[in-house]
């Protein structure tokens, strides 16, 4: 435990400085089951955990630094990500972390946050060139000036972030694959729990904890009715918008359409177990495990032959209560998520412009680069909205 380590070896040079002053020997003292050491590393325990951060209004721009929006409109959606912006705020990832490397980036993205937090109001807008510089460093296909995707660089963002805040080694090495029965009966949700287990023993991190959730896949072969279930993680829904001859579909359409039960030609079917061969088969995606913060990407950009087309559907969402229940394992009750930030994308697939609108202390507003506005709530709804970000109210699942 990294966390604990950088903790201990805080707590030791104290001890040692006071131990010193007070003419101990601290080579003759076991350190560890010191009183004195014990209160300190409480009282370091406790000021860490509850030191309150205070905090501006957060109504701060970000300037333009050439086509940025994209990248300004996402940083705002994460400012407003609460566990996220105080986790960076208390740089409690530097204990937290277990590579010995520095968070570059953690640390470029920490800074625009807190620079777009600051409460003494001194600064009107921040530039986020620096972080966007590290950000190219590590991700080269965004550099150039072009026009990119906010949920793309969202992805790759959240990733490159976890992978510097990892708790756990980069390089573990590869555990021999047990031979486990071809066609096991364990129930489902210890199946899920035993790969969900497995990702968390490589990845696990604050991004882990806030963003990622766990999708099931489960095959039925049409020839011999075997089921099968595959688990994958992800940070992300990326949901396909009907094509319907009205302009306004619901959220809770196009969840119906992620969800919903597809059948697979012999092709494009994997191998049936117990058939041994590639069988026609139906396929279905369910929400296994449930992310704390959930990021639903409205698929508005599809790939025709030779273009890149978008849909300007609307597609209206609820602010409150969106239950995802429905789409979860069965009999799990209603899981409740609150709205609290969108990134819209405006114009077409090559001019294009990206706006974040975010739910502040009272009321809305609207991020467009430097420039931040009070909006009404009834305006939040609009055939721009490109990727939702929505909080975990309440869920009655005992394994989340
Ligand atoms: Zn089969």
């Amino acid at each position: 435990m990294p966390r604990n380590e950088s903790m201990d070896n805080t707590c030791q040079a104290m001890y040692r400085t006071l131990a010193t002053q007070n003419g101990l020997q601290p080579e003759h003292v076991d350190i560890s089951q010191s009183v004195l050491y014990t209160s300190i590393m409480g009282l370091l325990l406790v000021t860490d955990k509850e030191r309150e951060l205070q905090l501006g209004s957060g109504q701060i721009g970000l300037c333009n630094v050439g086509n940025t929006c994209f990248l300004n409109a996402i940083v705002q959606c994460l400012s407003h990500t609460r566990g996220l912006r105080d986790y960076c705020l208390r740089k409690a990832y530097l204990h937290d972390k277990y590579s010995n490397q520095e968070p570059v980036l953690m640390n470029d993205f920490s800074d625009v946050l807190a620079g777009l937090w600051e409460c003494d109001g001194g600064e009107t807008t921040v530039n986020p060139g620096k972080f966007y510089r590290m950000f190219k460093e590590a991700v080269p296909r965004f550099i150039g000036y072009s026009q990119q995707d906010a949920q793309e660089f969202l992805r790759f963002l959240l990733d490159r972030l976890h992978t510097e805040i990892n708790r756990r080694p980069s390089h573990r090495p590869a555990v021999l694959a047990i031979k486990e029965p071809k066609y096991s009966r364990f129930r489902i949700s210890d199946e899920a729990l035993d790969m969900w287990q497995k990702h968390l023993d490589r990845d696990d991190s604050k991004i882990v904890d806030l963003f990622s959730g766990q999708l099931r896949s489960s095959l039925n072969c049409s020839v011999c009715s075997h089921y099968s279930n595959t688990f994958d993680v992800f940070c992300d829904l990326s949901l396909p918008i009907p094509k319907k001859s009205v302009q306004i579909v619901t959220l809770k359409e196009c969840l119906d359409l992620f969800s919903q039960e597809e059948k697979l030609d012999k092709e494009n079917s994997p191998m049936c177990e117990r058939c041994n061969r590639r069988t026609e088969s139906t396929k279905r995606l369910t929400i296994q495990r449930f992310p704390r913060i959930l990021v639903i990407h409205l698929n508005r950009f599809t790939m025709s032959r030779y273009s890149v087309c978008k849909s300007s559907v609307s597609v209206s969402f609820p602010l409150h209560g969106l239950d995802l229940g429905p789409f979860g394992p069965v009999d799990c009750g209603p899981v409740l998520y609150d709205l609290y930030a969108v990134c819209n994308h405006s114009g077409t697939v090559n001019m294009g412009h990206y706006t974040a609108v975010c739910r502040e202390e009272e009321g809305w507003c609207c991020y467009n680069d430097s420039c931040v506005t009070a909006i009404h709530e009834k305006k939040l709804q609009s055939n721009q909205a490109y990727i939702l970000f929505y909080e975990l109210k309440s869920c009655n699942i005992t394994s989340q």
